[in-house]
C-alpha cells in the first residue's frame, strides 16, 4: 500500500472513529475521556460547561457533545493531515484527494448531525429513520458515499471518473 493509500484510510477511519467519539458521551452535553483527549490534540476551543447542555437541546440533539464542537474537530482533525495526506501526490491525484477529503468531512459532519438528533429509543423508529435517511444528503441517497473508493486501491475516487488516477485501475 502506498503511503498515500495508507494516510487515506487512516483520515478514513479517523474521522469515523471521531464521529463515534463525538456521540458516545453521557448525558447529551457531557464528554468523555476519550473526546477530552481528542479536543486537546486538535486544540479544539470547547463549548463551557454551562452552555453545553442548552446548546444541544437548542438543536433537538438527544446524544453527542454540542454540534459546534464536533464540526470544529472534525475540521481540525482533516487540517492536520492534509499536507501530510496531499504531499506525495501529482497535481492530477491531488485533486481528487482535495475532493475526496472536502466530501468526506461533510459526511463525516452531516453523520453526526443526523445521529446525534436520532431519538433515543432504539427499534422504535427504524422504518421511520431509514426513509428519512434517504433524504439526508441531497443528490446521494447513500450516507456512505463519502468511502466511495476505488474497489482495487481503495483511494478516493471522482464519480465521473474511469481510471483511478491512484492505481490506474478502471472504475
Ligand atoms: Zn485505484
Amino acid at each position: 500500500m502506498s503511503a498515500f493509500l495508507a494516510a487515506w484510510s487512516d483520515v478514513v477511519a479517523g474521522g469515523a472513529a471521531l464521529v463515534d467519539a463525538a456521540l458516545d458521551v453521557d448525558p447529551v452535553g457531557g464528554s468523555s475521556v476519550a473526546w477530552d483527549e481528542a479536543c486537546t490534540t486538535l486544540g479544539v476551543a470547547r463549548v463551557p460547561q454551562a452552555a453545553r447542555q442548552p446548546a444541544c437541546h437548542s438543536r433537538q440533539q438527544t446524544r453527542g457533545v454540542p454540534l459546534e464542537e464536533a464540526n470544529q474537530a472534525l475540521d481540525a482533525f482533516v487540517a492536520t493531515r492534509r499536507a501530510a495526506l496531499l504531499s506525495t501526490l501529482t497535481p492530477a491525484q491531488r485533486v481528487v484527494a482535495e475532493a475526496g477529503l472536502g466530501t468526506l468531512l461533510e459526511h463525516a459532519k452531516a453523520q453526526f448531525a443526523m445521529r446525534a438528533t436520532e431519538p433515543v429509543t432504539r427499534g422504535l423508529f427504524k422504518h421511520a429513520k431509514a426513509a428519512a435517511s434517504k433524504h439526508q444528503y441531497g443528490t446521494s441517497s447513500r450516507p456512505e458515499a463519502y468511502v466511495l473508493a476505488c474497489p482495487s486501491c481503495g483511494g478516493p475516487r471522482q464519480t465521473e471518473a474511469l481510471t483511478c488516477v491512484f492505481c490506474g485501475g478502471d472504475l
